[in-house]
């Protein structure tokens, strides 16, 4: 048998498992119905998992947040990671660890992809 959504109408497949929980509907379905409020729906809004999340765009933050990371290497920042090689691979752990640290400051891991890239400039500098 097959699901339909009760807002849209259209066939409920990916998330049929979940169907009760989404109040007979898709999981975007319910988020824009009782989650997004008033927000724009091609604007993020502040509950966490936001579908529109991907539409936001954070390439400013991340080229301003290379730039000050920039400046403060030419500054000889005492940062834990300050060589070029410690820093990348700091980097790259960091983005392998990402999930779990969403999980322990207790936030759903950001929907845009800018989002996680900025922090992940940032934390490098003194990611173990
Ligand atoms: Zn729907
Ligand atoms: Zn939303």
């Amino acid at each position: 048998m097959e699901l339909e959504c009760r807002r849209c109408r259209r066939p409920v497949k990916v998330s049929a498992a979940q169907f009760e929980v989404f109040e007979r509907m898709h999981y975007v379905c319910f988020h824009y119905e009782f989650e997004h409020g008033d927000f724009d729906v091609d604007e993020e809004c502040t509950a966490g998992g936001c579908p529109s999340a991907s539409l936001a765009n954070g390439r400013e933050r991340v080229i301003a947040t290379a730039r000050d990371l920039a400046e403060e290497a030419a500054m000889a920042a005492p940062w834990r990671n300050a060589a070029l090689h410690e820093y990348l691979e700091a980097l790259a752990s960091w983005l392998a660890d990402s999930g779990g640290y969403y999980l322990n400051r207790r936030t759903v891991p950001p929907g845009n992809g800018w989002e996680v890239v900025n922090d992940a400039l940032r934390a490098a500098t003194v990611y173990e």
